[in-house]
């Protein structure tokens, strides 16, 4: 049988979600297996998915943190700062 969405019973289909973070300033993207109503686009994560979520953002919270922006000279008096940089996850969270 298939799954159905607790706000108007439609079809819940497996997808991967790409999840969108900010850390300062940098983005992490996770992916994440989730249940997706088609109808209406209620996302149904599983706990461990959430859990990991959570962890995985106070981690590269503590690691982006220990880091100091570059400044690079590019020509004559023009200088460059990282100001952010983007991280994926390379596994889907389940
Ligand atoms: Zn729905």
């Amino acid at each position: 049988m298939k799954k159905r969405c607790n706000l108007c019973a439609g079809e819940l289909q497996e997808r991967v979600m790409k999840i969108k973070l900010h850390e300062g300033y940098d983005l992490l993207i996770i992916k994440v297996k989730a249940n997706v109503c088609e109808k209406c686009g209620w996302t149904l994560y599983s706990e461990e998915a959430a859990d990991k979520i959570v962890k995985i953002k106070e981690k590269i919270g503590e690691y982006i943190k220990n880091r100091l922006p570059k400044i690079k000279e590019i020509c004559d008096k023009v200088h460059m700062q990282r100001i952010g940089e983007v991280y994926e996850t390379l596994e889907i969270i389940s």
